[in-house]
């Protein structure tokens, strides 16, 4: 039976993940290794009794005795912390969906690379941060990487049997998120609340945050170049509010190839998880005379500045995009605290960026998980000094 293993099981993407193992027969068709999640040990300990999973393992110590409790004579082991998650993720698998949201989740996709399992990488944060020492390590393990980011499976899909070379460009569609079309004196003003309203992805809250700043698409950029080894001026992002057209290849005879499918990550999921077949998958299908109309647009640098910074940070290579992943989420947690405004975010990681590059050598890539790790950390404790600046001269 193929082993899988599940990190972030309990977000949304792993609930996604666990919907497709369930419906394609769930602990009759496959031994589940690992599951993780947080503080939500109710729903982690059900999921683990239904896939019948060795381990499931909780990000809080403190969870741990809920955990077990939740897991009696279930025969399911329990763990809890970061590094039980680590370990969990070193247990052989055929199959690992890295799903854990942020930098927590490096740590995670790379353990699961050695064991030279197929990972399922949904953490961004993973390429971003790490990408060249990611891939490294893939190689060297013999594993398989296959994004999940669905902008990426649709440029792994489009790219599927074509010859590289005549590979021109590739164009990353972007919704617009929930602020698209706010003027950039309003923008100012956003809210936690506002800004957590997806007009079309269901998704968790961080990453819809993410989208309405499109930092989400800043990231997606930069995971774009590092995965499939574009140069950055052959990445494009093009604002298509129907969310239908998840990206496109543009050949060097002319020809623009799409991907096109309903707004649902169980597309890209189960397309890593049946990869190289493909099966029925439990998705919409296009009406698209129903649709009526798919509209494209430029966006607006100047409203979502993020963009902007996604070139500064390819261009900087190194240690750069450690520093923008890090930078950005420490932002993030000072927007949703409510100390910084909505595109003070921008600005803050704006300033970590300059303040990083007369710190560090930033444009060394860094030569270990390890050293990923301490940029990650003192990013954060520099972008928090910049966001509590920032809060006292509001
Ligand atoms: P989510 O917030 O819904 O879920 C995150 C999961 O990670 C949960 O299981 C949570 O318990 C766990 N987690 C959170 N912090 C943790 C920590 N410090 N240590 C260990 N576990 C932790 O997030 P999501 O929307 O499912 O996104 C997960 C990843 O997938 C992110 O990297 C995101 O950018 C990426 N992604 C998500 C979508 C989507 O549609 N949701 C689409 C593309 C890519
Ligand atoms: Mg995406």
């Amino acid at each position: 039976m193929r082993r899988i293993s599940i990190f972030g099981a309990t977000g949304s993407i792993g609930q996604s993940s666990y919907d497709l193992i369930a419906r394609a027969g769930g602990a009759e068709a496959f031994e589940t290794v690992a599951l993780t999640g947080g503080r939500n040990v109710a729903l982690l300990a059900q999921m683990a009794r239904q896939l019948r999973a060795k381990v499931a393992v909780t990000a809080h110590e403190d969870c741990l005795g809920d955990l077990r409790e939740a897991l009696a004579g279930s025969g399911v082991e329990a763990a809890a912390g970061q590094a039980a998650i680590t370990d969990a993720a070193r247990r052989p698998a055929d199959w690992v969906m890295s799903a854990i949201v942020g930098n927590a989740g490096l740590a995670p996709s790379f353990a699961a690379l050695g064991s030279g399992a197929i990972l399922a990488l949904a953490n961004k944060e993973s390429l971003v941060s790490a990408g060249k020492l990611l891939l490294a390590r893939a190689g060297a393990a013999g594993a398989t990487i296959l994004p999940v980011d669905s902008e990426h499976s649709a440029i792994f899909q489009a790219l599927h049997g074509e010859d590289r070379s005549a590979l021109e460009r590739v164009i990353i569609t972007a919704s617009g998120g929930a602020l698209r079309d706010w003027p950039l004196e309003k923008l100012a003003t956003a809210t936690v609340a506002e800004a957590s309203k997806h007009p079309n992805w269901a998704m968790g809250q961080r990453i819809t945050i993410d989208s309405a700043s499109m930092f989400n698409k800043a990231m997606e950029v930069i995971e774009a170049h590092e995965f499939f080894a574009l140069t950055p001026d052959q990445i494009e992002v093009v604002i298509h509010p129907q969310s239908i057209v998840h990206a496109l290849v543009g050949f060097n005879d002319g020809a623009v190839m799409a991907h096109l499918g309903a707004p649902d990550m169980r597309h890209a999921i189960g397309y890593a998880l049946n990869w190289p077949a493909r099966k029925t998958l439990p998705v919409a299908r296009l009406d698209l005379a129903a649709l009526g109309g798919l509209t494209f647009s430029a966006p607006d640098l100047a409203r979502f500045p993020a963009l902007r910074l996604c070139r500064e940070v390819m261009a900087t290579g190194g240690a750069a995009g450690a520093i923008f992943t890090a930078a950005k989420e420490t932002a993030l947690d000072a927007f949703i605290a409510g100390q910084i405004g909505f595109m003070d975010m921008a600005g803050v990681v704006e300033s970590t960026l300059s303040r990083l590059t007369s710190e560090i050598a930033i444009t060394d890539v860094p030569s270990a998980l390890e050293q990923v790790l301490q940029i990650d950390h003192l990013t954060r404790v520099r972008t928090a000094e910049l966001a509590a600046q920032m809060a006292q001269r509001r």
